[in-house]
Order: structure tokens, then C-alpha cells, then sequence
């Protein structure tokens, strides 16, 4: 975090290369992301093929998994990237997520040497697009429920289906598909060439429109047996893979809420009005100062989950605890913030309000606030509300 934000000298706590990467991924964005993030978000479009490409030479792709091509980086480092990365856009950082700890984790983590083969070298260098097919126009909270079927066809399987609201679908080369079979759920590495694999883009979003949003339709799409991710069995798959994503929006949302803090501290220091500048109003000071707690609250939250996955230790509803408190306090922040900006908040010249409306995405996916409640309720009370 940039002085004066880190109120609580977390820099120091971490190590040279941790600051090292983190250092690297600002100036990429500060070169690369910064200049346009408003032009995209306002077009609604994305380089995001160049973008990967670009992320890939700096080894961000899947950075946080072993050979492949991959770099092999500490959960804390994939932390700082993600934060670093949000700061700039969710979109962006969305980008990475779904290719890295999504899409590239699960083959990563369920394929067979063949598929990691196949797929990873050339995800982690950005020339291959993953994304990762889960939620369904009627199934979202509830994935158990999904209604895409995969069956055996001889020593083939034959998908039927459809997966909504997909990160980098219509871009994609191979979409990691799940699917219910008569076995249970299963999961699919399905090239997006494949004959009755359609994607259409999902147009007229207010939010996260920096990032290229998708339906897939699944239209009696036979793949031969070795498209099947041989070691993931059940549900419990595509959840761990959920896992890994959750943990880099932690950070995530933390960058977009310092890159809000930061924009309002230079606004309200600069701004005068009534005789003085904003920042000299008691009442613009209590924003300030009670924002700033909760992020570096945030912060240290992120670090402590992430010390936690360096040691192996790191639980599914630890995470939960950090995707529900740092996305709803960044999202908070970010509204704070667009206060205090007056009308100028509600401009694009201006990244909060941007922050602001790509918070909602992010409140929603990767489980939403009400589902992070119910994993540690279920944690806390040993009953589940789910059922
Ligand atoms: P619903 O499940 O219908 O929920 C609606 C509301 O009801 C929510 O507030 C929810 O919390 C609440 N609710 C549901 N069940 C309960 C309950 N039991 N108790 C209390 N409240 C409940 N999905 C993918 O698979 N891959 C992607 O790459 C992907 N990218 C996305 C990108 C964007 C921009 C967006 C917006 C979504 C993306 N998603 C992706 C989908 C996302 O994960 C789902 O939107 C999310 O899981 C919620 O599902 P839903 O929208 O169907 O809402």
C-alpha cells in the first residue's frame, strides 16, 4: 500500500519479493491499464487478448502453480498481483482470475498429463484463453442443481446444456465445462471450437465492463473420453477451484478500494470550498479516517489468509470470511468515496464511481455475500442452510 494509506506499516511484513512483484505488476498497470481503463469500461471492450498476452510474458497467468510453464509464486505474491491488478480494474483482474486460478487450476489440479500438456504452457503465456462454465441461467447459488448433462456415448461423451454469465467465453479457446452425469458432477476441458459450442457475448452491463462476459450454449457436443478431467469427482471440484478464486478477490477488492481512497485524498486536499479544502471539514475527515480503517483492516485480512495458504492451512470458510468482509467494505468505500467527489464521483474523468459499479459484479460472483453468510454460519452452528 502507498504512503499515507498503510497506516499500520504493513509494507515492511512483507518480503523483498513480494514487494518486488508487486512493485512490477503496479508499473504495468499504472502503464498498461491506467490510461484506458475508463475508455474501456465506457466502451465496453477490452483488449483482452493483448492484455493476456502481456500478462503472460510477466509470468501473472496461473503464477501461483507449479511447472507448466507457470511460475510458481507464493499465494501472497498472486495476493499482491490481484490487488494490484483491481486497482486498476475489476475487469482486468477478472481476466486474470478466471484464466489463472480458475480455468488453468482446474486442469492444473483434475486433468490428466495429457490435458496439462495440451492446455497450460500455453494459457500461462496468454496465447490460450480459459474460462470456466459453472453457473446456468436457472442455476447460479445453487450449482448442485445444474441442469447441463454429459452422457456416454460408446467411449465418447456428448454435452447438453448452457452456461451464463461466463468470463472470457467468447473469447475463449477451451472452456472448463462442468456437468451432471449419471455418476455425478464431472468436469470437461472442451475446446471452444468444438462442432455445438456456441458463445455469444452478454452485452449491457453497468458493471465489470472492462471484462468480456459470455453465454456458452451446449448443443449435443461430442468430445472423445480424454476431455473428461479424469481426478474431478463431485461437486467438491469445481467449489476448490471457486476456492482459489475467492482468495485472489480478497486482495482484489482491496486494490479497488485503495486506488478509490487514493483519487478521493488527492481530491479532498485539492477541492476548496466554503474557504478551505475539503479535507480540512471534520465530517470529510471521519470518511476518511473510517474508510481507511477498514482498509487496512482488509489488508490485513488478505495477508493473514494469505500467510495462511503459504502454509498449506488455508480453509474454505477463512475465505469466505475474506471475499464477504472485503468485497462489502471496498464496495462501501467505494460509494464513501464518490461522496466526497461531489458530481465530479459520478464521472468516468474519475475512477470511483467505475469501482464502484464493478464492486456489484464482484459482490455477486464467486459467491455471493448471502452464500459467504451461510458457509460460516454452517461453520459456526454445524448446520447447513443450504438444503
Ligand atoms: P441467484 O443464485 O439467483 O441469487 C439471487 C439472490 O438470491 C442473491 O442475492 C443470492 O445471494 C440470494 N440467494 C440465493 N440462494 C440463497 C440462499 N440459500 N439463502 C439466501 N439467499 C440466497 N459464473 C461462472 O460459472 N463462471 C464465470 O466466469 C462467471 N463470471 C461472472 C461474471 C459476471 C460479471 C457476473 C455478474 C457473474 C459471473 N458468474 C460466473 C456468475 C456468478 O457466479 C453468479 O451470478 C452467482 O453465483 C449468483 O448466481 P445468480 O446470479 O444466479 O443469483
Amino acid at each position: 500500500m502507498t504512503a499515507p494509506l498503510d497506516l499500520l506499516d504493513l509494507d515492511p511484513s512483507l518480503t523483498d519479493e513480494e514487494r518486488q512483484i508487486r512493485d512490477v505488476v503496479r508499473q504495468l498497470v499504472d502503464d498498461r491499464v491506467r490510461p484506458h481503463a475508463a475508455d474501456w469500461y465506457e466502451d465496453g471492450r477490452v483488449p483482452a487478448r493483448e492484455l493476456a498476452r502481456e500478462f503472460g510474458k510477466l509470468g501473472l497467468l496461473g503464477m501461483h502453480l507449479t511447472g507448466y510453464g507457470c511460475a510458481g509464486a507464493s499465494a501472497v505474491a498472486y495476493g499482491l498481483a490481484c490487488q494490484e491488478l483491481e486497482a486498476g480494474d475489476s475487469g482486468v483482474r477478472s481476466l486474470v482470475s478466471v484464466q489463472g486460478s480458475l480455468a488453468m487450476y482446474a486442469i492444473w489440479r483434475y486433468g490428466s498429463e495429457e490435458q496439462k500438456q495440451r492446455w497450460l504452457p500455453s494459457m500461462a503465456i496468454g496465447e490460450a484463453i480459459g474460462c470456466f462454465g459453472l453457473t446456468e441461467p436457472d442455476h447460479g447459488s445453487d450449482p448442485a442443481s445444474m441442469a447441463t448433462r454429459a452422457r456416454r456415448d460408446g467411449d465418447d461423451w456428448v454435452l447438453t446444456g448452457g452456461k451464463m454469465w461466463i468470463t472470457n467465453a467468447p473469447i475463449a479457446d477451451v472452456a472448463v465445462i462442468w456437468a451432471r452425469t449419471d455418476e455425478g458432477v464431472r468436469g470437461f476441458a472442451v475446446p471452444m471450437d468444438t462442432p455445438g459450442v456456441m458463445a455469444r457475448e452478454i452485452r449491457r452491463k453497468m458493471s465489470l465492463r472492462a471484462s468480456v462476459t459470455g453465454e456458452i450454449v451446449l448443443d449435443d457436443v461430442r468430445l472423445p473420453a480424454d476431455a473428461q478431467l479424469p481426478e474431478a469427482v463431485g461437486l467438491k471440484a469445481p467449489l476448490s477451484c471457486l476456492t482459489e478464486a475467492r482468495y485472489g478477490i480478497v486482495w482484489g477488492a482491496v486494490g479497488a478500494a485503495r486506488d478509490c481512497l487514493e483519487t478521493t485524498l488527492a481530491y479532498a486536499t485539492t477541492r476548496t470550498q466554503f474557504g478551505r479544502p475539503l479535507a480540512g471539514f471534520q465530517l470529510t475527515q471521519a470518511k476518511l479516517a473510517d474508510m481507511t480503517v477498514e482498509l487496512v483492516k482488509g489488508q490485513l485480512l488478505a495477508l493473514h489468509l494469505g500467510r495462511l495458504a503459504d502454509a498449506r492451512r488455508l480453509r474454505p470458510e477463512q475465505v469466505s470470511v475474506g471475499k464477504l468482509n472485503n468485497v462489502r467494505e471496498a464496495l462501501a468505500i467505494a460509494r464513501q468515496c464518490r461522496t466526497i467527489l461531489g458530481a465530479n464521483g459520478v464521472s468516468g474523468e474519475y475512477p470511483v464511481m467505475r469501482h464502484a459499479n464493478n464492486l456489484e459484479s464482484v459482490l455477486t460472483y464467486e459467491g455471493t455475500s448471502e452464500i459467504h453468510q451461510l458457509v460460516i454460519g454452517q461453520r459456526l452452528t454445524g448446520v447447513s442452510a443450504f438444503a
